[in-house]
């Protein structure tokens, strides 16, 4: 039988684990991984560096090395349409086309309002991670600026995610002895609409002491250089604007002949495949699980599903053995870094904080990153 070609197409959390499997169990196939980045940053420590408190080799993953460790081909491209059937299928991109036996996807997503005037002029977006590092460097530049008093910032998207960067910020700017003028929005009623109304309001307590201001009901119409307006009238200053509204699914993917939901996520059964039968696997961000409406898009659910699809793919391109399913777990547990030497712990209808669950926090994240930039390469 011939040796088939597994073509992984996304650095994402999942495919960081594939990779890493086969770096201890070889598979019986030739693995390519194609990335529009060469480096993948670990979102759960984008706010600490933020704050400053790691640098960014504590959130970052080179993929070549770990390719070279799964003995894998590294492939730095942005695909742009993919095209299969049941027997394989191919990967676009403008420097040129890769097939594979088994394709699989872990592209993450995109963030939702990008067609809102300037946003992709003059906001940061947290999507797609690799513009994660231009963000960093604009706040270094605004709190550099000896002759700044003030520094103003509007995160626009009060998720989790919102919520962590906007007290990071608020934190880096005072630590740096400027004043911190910054504003949290979302178009929702309430920010964290998935957490009890507990939880929420207690969040909602801490941001208003930290002295950030929480907009609710607010719609961004316009970005611009240095002010963000609203929908109904007013303007806030922000010489920074952070993008972080909820995932929306790549554009190119309704380009490719797949299966997708009406959202354009790609839609897949419970052993990660696509549901039309196509060589075509995916998890994490990108995916909508059949009969599974209610999984939320969050890297703690990509590492979840991620020993599953690497067992699925080494099924598919081996043909021996049998597929596992993936069952999501109903409740995660969500860690928010408070920007204050804690972190606040939710679980279901828990929620708890202190500098222990920072400490904790600080310890998953780490243990997360380390697994994967330190992996031997074999025959060295
Ligand atoms: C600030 C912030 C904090 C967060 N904190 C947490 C947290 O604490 N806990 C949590 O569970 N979740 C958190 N999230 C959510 C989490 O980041 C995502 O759910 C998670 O990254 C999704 O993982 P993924 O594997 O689907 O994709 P990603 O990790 O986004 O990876 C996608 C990969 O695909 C590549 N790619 C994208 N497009 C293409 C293309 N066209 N061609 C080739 N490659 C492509 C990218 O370069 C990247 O390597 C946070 C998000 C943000 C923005």
């Amino acid at each position: 039988m011939t040796r088939r070609r597994l073509l992984l197409i996304g650095g994402g959390h999942v495919h960081l684990e594939v990779l890493r499997r086969a770096a201890r169990r070889p598979f019986d196939a030739d693995i390519v991984l194609m990335s529009s980045s060469p480096r993948q940053f670990y979102s759960g420590r984008m706010p600490a560096q933020l704050r400053g408190r790691i640098t960014a080799k504590g959130l970052t993953i080179e993929l070549g090395p770990l390719c070279r460790a799964a003995r894998a081909r590294f492939v730095e491209a942005s695909v742009t349409q993919v095209e299969a059937d049941a027997r394989g299928g191919v990967a676009i991109t403008a420097s040129g086309d890769c097939s594979g036996d088994v394709l699989s996807l872990d592209v993450g997503a995109s963030v939702q309002g990008l067609d809102t005037p300037g946003v992709t002029e003059h906001a940061f977006r947290t999507r797609p991670a690799e513009l994660w590092s231009a963000l960093v460097a604009r706040l270094n530049v605004l709190i550099g600026d000896e002759s700044r008093r003030v520094v103003s910032c509007c995160v626009v998207g009060a998720g989790v995610g919102g919520i962590e960067l906007a007290l990071a910020l608020h934190a880096r700017i005072t630590a740096a002895k400027r004043v911190a003028l910054v504003a949290l929005l979302d178009a929702a009623p309430r920010p964290l609409g998935a957490w009890d109304q507990r939880a929420a309001d207690q969040v909602m307590q801490l941001l208003h002491d930290r002295g950030i201001a929480m907009h609710t009901n607010a719609r961004v119409a316009r970005v611009e250089q240095e002010q963000v307006a609203l929908g109904d009238g007013r303007c806030l200053p922000a010489e920074l604007t952070v993008w972080t509204t909820g995932a929306a699914a790549h554009g190119w993917l309704r380009l490719s002949p797949l299966a997708l939901d009406s959202d354009g996520w790609l839609r897949v059964d419970s052993t990660l495949r696509a549901v039309d039968g196509r060589a075509v696997w995916g998890a994490g961000d990108c995916i909508a699980l059949e009969n599974t409406p209610w999984l939320p898009r969050s890297g703690v659910y990509a590492v979840h599903a991620a020993p599953v699809l690497a067992h699925n793919l080494r099924v598919a391109v081996e043909r021996r053995g049998t597929a596992k399913s993936f069952h999501p777990p109903r409740r995660a547990l969500a860690l928010v870094d408070t920007a204050d030497g804690r972190a606040l712990a939710h679980w279901g209808r828990f929620t708890a904080g202190g500098r222990w669950a920072w400490w904790w926090k600080h310890l998953l994240d780490g243990r997360y990153v380390r697994r994967y930039q330190r992996l031997p390469v074999r025959g060295e």
